[in-house]
Parts: C-alpha cells; structure tokens; sequence
C-alpha cells in the first residue's frame, strides 16, 4: 500500500508532537520527535558540562551515546543516549531553556538530520519539528505549519507541567516560549520557517481533534490521488 511522509513543524508548544503522535496510530506509520533528538543532545552537553565552543565534543558524545528510541511498557515513547533512558530528564527546564543553542550547532544537525533521514526510509512517517518541511524531508507529500498564539501555547505548557508536576510559574513560561521562537527562527542554519508549500494551520481555539482531522483530510486525499 502507498505511503507518504507527513512533516509537521511549527513553534514550540504549537501541539506538534501531541498531534503528530494520533496520526501516525491511526495510518500505523512511523513517528519521530525531532525535538527529542536535540533535547537529548542538549542533555548530553549539560551533563558533561559543555559549551557551545566544545561543540565537537558535542557531537563526539552523541557518537559515543548514539540518540535512539523504544517504547515503554505503557506504550510510550522513550528516548535513550547510549542505553540510558532520557525520556523523562530531556523535558526539564533546564534541558528547555538551553536547546536552542545545542540545535543551532551546524554539526550537531547535521548528524541529527542524517539519522532523522535514514529513519523516514523505512516507510510511512510522521515527523515534527522546526526544519521537517524545509530540510530533512523537502519532498514529503504533506507538509503541515502549526501556529498558535504565545498565550495559548504557554497555558497548554503550563498545564501540561502541572499534570507532570513540574512547578512553572505561566508569565515566565510565556517569556522561555517567545524566547525560544526567536532563536529558533533567527538562527543561521535551518531556521525555524514554513517551507514555500506547506499548509498553515493555526490551532489558537482549535481542539486537537480538529487538527488531526484536519490533516488525515488531506493526507487521505493524497493516498486516494
Ligand atoms: O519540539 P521541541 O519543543 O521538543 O523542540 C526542542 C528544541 O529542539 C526546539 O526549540 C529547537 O531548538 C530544536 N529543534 C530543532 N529542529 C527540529 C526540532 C527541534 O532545532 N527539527
């Protein structure tokens, strides 16, 4: 049976990954979390107390602790560097507030986008990210940019953390949110940005239920063409 590679990028907290995750259940395809990848390269630099300028022990690291993924026992995803279980650790702030410099590193993309690519090989995928459209998969038949407004996208963080009970305090939430939309849309290699043909959807107001029909909509479309 036909399938197609679905790219999904947008800001943080757009509902990307939450999203990305519903559809590649219901097509029984492939999902890759990019921002994963970075923010477990973004472990490996803080654990081993690294800098930008140590970028290339940055990305020796990553060839020591390869980035790799498997599924828990409740069936959730789980990222590891080397054998060791990040999933959790990668999502704390202090992981969030120093991404984007590791992902702005060229070398570190480029390595992270060699594996990215090599994974949308083995057939129909769904992956999230900043550069999905413009980069790593420019020939993805759907090619999808959530936005939604600041506001919007640090209440569903705020409550998201609350679920996890990570104390977050909302104004400096929104403030780390418009932060790392800047420098993720201002950096020079693979900026965070639309790709000329991709589909805008903006999700303010919008419930993931819509988002998700909206998009199986028109990947169907394609896989009837
Ligand atoms: O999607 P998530 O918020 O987990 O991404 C974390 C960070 O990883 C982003 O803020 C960005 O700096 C980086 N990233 C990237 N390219 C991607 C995915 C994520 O630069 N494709």
């Amino acid at each position: 049976m036909k399938q197609i590679q679905i790219a999904i990028d947008g800001p943080a907290s757009s509902g990307k990954s939450t999203v990305a995750k519903i559809i590649a259940k219901d097509f029984d395809y492939t999902y890759l979390d990019t921002g994963a990848m970075y923010r477990a390269a973004t472990y490996l630099a803080l654990k081993n107390d690294l800098s930008a300028e140590k970028w290339s022990e940055i990305v020796a690291l990553l060839d020591t602790y390869p980035v790799s993924f498997g599924r828990g026992k409740n069936g959730e995803q789980l990222v590891f560097v080397g054998d060791v279980d990040v999933t959790h650790p990668i999502r704390e702030n202090e992981v969030t507030n120093n991404v984007s410099w590791v992902s702005a590193i060229p070398e570190v993309r480029e390595k992270l986008v060699d594996l990215q690519q090599e994974i949308a090989t083995q057939g129909g995928i769904v992956m999230d990210g900043r550069d999905i459209g413009t980069v790593v998969l420019p020939h993805a038949e759907l090619k999808i940019f959530l936005v939604a407004s600041v506001e919007e996208r640090a209440q569903r963080r705020y409550k998201e953390n609350l679920e996890k009970g990570i104390p977050t305090d909302l104004e400096t939430l929104k403030k780390e949110i418009s932060d790392r939309d800047y420098k993720d849309s201002h950096r020079s290699v693979s900026p965070l940005k639309p790709a000329d043909d991709a589909i805008h959807f903006d999700t303010t107001g919008v419930g993931i239920v819509e988002v998700v029909n909206f998009i199986e909509e028109k990947a169907k479309k394609i896989l009837d063409k």
